[in-house]
């Protein structure tokens, strides 16, 4: 059976203390963490690569939070999960927050179960809204059955090999790090140094006459080589 991969999320906050914390709460929760203190980069970050939740401050340097919210809703290609952090409390500040395109709001200060479980429901709800079939190219992935068809044939892949043409996919067209893809395959229980080049031959013996489809990208890591 496939395990869950672990959630990404983008935190956005400006004050280091704040931030630190939270990030320290999100991992000891096995999420993925990315950080960012300034609103013009963090919108980058979650338009370059979207996350599976988006924390986001209100007050902050470069573009304060409504901002990054509402250009991330008009300029991302699928929808960003976005949560606001804030100390604005009065309702007026909070119908500004959703019409911004926020899904949740949570005041400052809170407790980091509570932060932990709105952050859970926004990525849970962002699952069940993606199609579990990744189709790229002439590759076909059923997540949910784990069949996996290239040019319509069967390609016979499973365990370690199947995630990480998953993982692939799911972050196709982009390139990803060896690093990256150790953590999403073995998240914190890295395996033994040559586990992800076994894996990768195996993915690419399945693929038979397409297994040029997964490219090394020298001194980087892997991608899908399938024309966007
Ligand atoms: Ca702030």
């Amino acid at each position: 059976m496939e395990q869950p991969r672990s959630s990404r999320i983008l935190v956005v906050e400006d004050h280091i203390g704040l931030r630190a914390q939270i990030v320290a709460v999100l991992v000891g929760a096995g999420w993925r963490v990315e950080e960012a203190s300034d609103g013009r980069l963090a919108l980058q970050m979650a338009l370059d690569e979207p996350p599976d939740v988006l924390l986001l401050d209100l007050g902050l340097p470069g573009l304060d939070g409504l901002a990054v919210c509402a250009q991330l809703r008009q300029r991302a290609d699928r929808h960003v999960p976005v949560l606001m952090l804030t100390a604005r409390d009065t309702l007026s500040d909070k119908g500004l927050g959703f019409a911004a395109g926020a899904d949740d709001y949570l005041l400052k200060p809170f407790a980091s179960e509570e932060l932990l479980w709105r952050c859970q429901a926004l990525a849970r709800r962002g699952e069940l809204g993606r199609s579990p079939v990744l189709e790229r190219g002439p590759l076909r992935i059923d997540r949910r059955s784990g069949e996996v068809r290239c040019h319509q044939r069967v390609v016979e892949v499973s365990g370690h090999a199947l995630r990480l043409l998953v993982a692939l996919a799911e972050a196709w067209p982009r390139t990803v790090s060896r690093s990256e893809l150790l953590q999403q395959l073995w998240a914190d229980e890295p395996p033994e140094s040559d586990a992800l080049r076994s894996h990768l031959y195996t993915l690419r013996q399945g693929l038979g006459p397409s297994q040029s489809l997964v490219k090394t990208v020298h001194g980087v890591g892997l991608r899908l080589d399938v024309p966007t």
